[in-house]
C-alpha cells in the first residue's frame, strides 16, 4: 500500500466541519480529533509521513472511530471516508497486536469448523442467557447473546375482518435470488433467514441454495485484518460468481450486505475482480427486494415499532426508504420515531470489545430515545446492532424485543394466512 493511497478519498476535505454533529464519538467526547475532520487529518499526517502508525495520539483517536460513516453522506465535498480509514486501520495493525479477545471473534467469524462448534453451543446456553444479563462487560455479553434468540409476536391477533390481498392474476415471473448466509447470522439468526426466504417467496422469488459461502469479512477489514478480509471474500466471490443467468444475492444482515457491495473494490487488481464486481452488482438488501415488489400488504399486527436503521444500510449502502415501505404493508402498523435513530448503536462488529467505554456511552443515548417513545417491538435489519440494543434494552431492565424488519412482515403473513410454516 502507497503512501498515497492512505489517503484515498480524502482530497475533496475542506475542513468545513459539516460532518461533526452526525459523528457520534464527536458528540460524546467533544474532541476535534474523535470527529470526522480530526481523523480525516490523522490519516492525512500518516500518509504524508507527518505522523508515525506507532503514536499513541494516531492509534487512539482511530481506534476509537465506530466506522459507521454517518460523516459521508452529510459531507458537501463527497468525501469518501471508510476507505482511507481501512487503509490507516491496516497500517496500525502492522505495528501492533490486535486485541486477543476481537482476534479470538473474527476466527470464530472466519473459520467455519470453528462456527460449527462455538456457535451451537451458544444457541444452546442462549435460553438461560437473560437471566445473567446487565449493565457490567459480562451482563452485556449475556444481553447480546439472550437478543439473538427467536421471538414469537407479542401482539394479540386482531378481530374484525381482514381481507387478504388476492394474488395477481398474472403473476410476474419468480426472479432468482439466494439468501447470503453469512457467520453470526447464519449461526444465531437461522430464524431470520428463515423468515427472508418465506416472505421472499411471498412476494414472487425463488430462493435457491448457493453451497460453500462463509463470513463477509466486513470485521476483519474494518479492524485492518486485510488479508483474511481478502480471503473470506474471494471465497464467498467463488461461491456466488457462478450464480446461473440473472440471479440476485439477497442480504439480512446490512454490514454484510454493504461489504458484497464493496467487493468490487475490496478486490481490485485480483485475478477475481470482475467475478467480484458482478457479486457486488447483484448484492441487495431484503428490503430493497420487498420494495421493488411492492411488497404484498400483510394482516394487522396492533404494535408501536420503533425502527432503528443500521449505519451500514442506511449511510453506507443509501437505503432509507426501502425498511420503511416494508414496515408500511403490514396494516395497523404504528411506526414511532426515536431521536437520533440515524446514530450508530455503538455495535460496530467488534468495536464493542476493543472500545468497551465509549460504545457503552453511545448506547447509553440510544437506549433512553427508544425508552422514550416506549414501543412494543424495535426493529433493526443488522445483527450486531440486534444484539447490541436488546442487550443494553436488557441491562436497563426493559424486555422490548428487538427483531429484523422480515421477522414483522414474516408474523403478518401467517396471519394473513399466507403461509402456516
Ligand atoms: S469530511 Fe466533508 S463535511 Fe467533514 S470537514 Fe471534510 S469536507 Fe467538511
Ligand atoms: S465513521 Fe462514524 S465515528 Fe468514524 S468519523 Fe465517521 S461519523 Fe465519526
Amino acid at each position: 500500500m502507497t503512501q498515497a493511497a492512505l489517503a484515498a478519498g480524502l482530497e475533496p476535505c475542506v475542513h468545513c466541519g459539516f460532518c461533526l454533529q452526525a459523528c457520534p464519538t464527536y458528540l460524546v467526547t467533544g474532541d476535534e480529533a474523535d470527529s470526522p475532520r480530526g481523523r480525516i487529518a490523522l490519516i492525512r499526517g500518516l500518509a504524508g509521513g507527518r505522523l508515525e502508525a506507532r503514536d499513541p495520539q494516531v492509534q487512539t483517536h482511530l481506534d476509537r472511530c465506530l466506522g459507521c460513516r454517518a460523516c459521508e453522506p452529510v459531507c458537501p465535498s463527497g468525501v469518501s471516508y471508510a476507505p482511507a480509514l481501512e487503509a490507516s486501520r491496516r497500517r496500525l495493525a502492522d505495528e501492533r497486536t490486535i486485541p486477543l479477545s476481537v482476534r479470538a471473534v473474527h476466527a470464530v467469524m472466519a473459520d467455519r469448523s470453528l462456527g460449527r462448534v462455538v456457535f451451537p453451543l451458544a444457541r444452546a446456553v442462549r435460553p438461560l442467557a437473560r437471566r445473567f444479563a446487565g449493565p457490567s462487560r459480562l451482563g452485556l455479553a449475556f444481553g447480546m447473546l439472550a437478543a439473538t434468540r427467536p421471538r414469537r409476536c407479542p401482539a394479540p391477533k386482531e378481530r374484525g375482518a381482514w381481507t387478504p390481498e388476492p394474488q395477481p392474476a398474472e403473476a410476474p415471473t419468480p426472479r432468482r435470488v439466494v439468501v447470503f448466509a453469512g457467520c453470526v447470522q447464519d449461526g444465531l439468526f437461522g430464524h431470520v433467514h428463515r423468515a427472508t426466504a418465506r416472505v421472499l417467496v411471498a412476494n414472487g422469488y425463488e430462493v435457491m441454495e448457493a453451497p460453500d459461502q462463509g463470513c463477509c469479512g466486513a470485521l476483519h477489514a474494518h479492524a485492518g485484518q486485510h488479508d483474511d478480509a481478502v480471503r473470506l471474500a474471494r471465497q464467498n466471490v467463488r461461491a456466488l460468481a457462478a450464480l446461473a443467468g440473472d440471479a440476485l444475492i439477497a442480504v439480512d444482515a446490512a454490514g454484510c450486505g454493504a461489504m458484497l457491495k464493496e467487493y468490487d473494490r475490496l478486490l481490485a487488481g485480483d485475478p477475481l475482480e470482475t467475478d467480484a464486481r458482478r457479486v457486488a452488482a447483484r448484492t441487495r438488501d431484503v428490503s430493497e427486494l420487498l420494495a421493488a415488489r411492492g411488497p404484498r400488504r400483510g394482516a394487522p399486527l396492533g404494535l408501536r415499532v420503533a425502527y432503528d436503521p443500521p449505519c451500514h444500510l442506511l449511510h453506507a449502502q443509501g437505503v432509507a426508504r426501502e425498511p420503511r415501505q416494508l414496515l408500511a404493508a403490514i396494516d395497523g402498523l404504528d411506526q414511532v420515531t426515536h431521536v437520533g435513530a440515524e446514530l450508530c448503536c455503538g455495535s460496530a462488529g467488534s468495536y464493542s470489545l476493543a472500545q468497551p467505554g465509549l460504545s457503552g456511552e453511545v448506547l447509553g443515548y440510544k437506549v433512553e430515545a427508544i425508552r422514550r417513545v416506549r414501543p412494543d417491538v424495535v426493529a433493526t435489519g443488522n445483527p450486531g446492532c440486534a444484539m447490541q440494543i436488546g442487550a443494553g434494552l436488557l441491562a436497563a431492565g426493559e424486555s422490548i424485543p428487538v427483531v429484523h424488519p422480515v421477522e414483522l412482515l414474516d408474523w403478518s403473513y401467517r396471519r394473513a394466512g399466507y403461509y402456516d410454516e
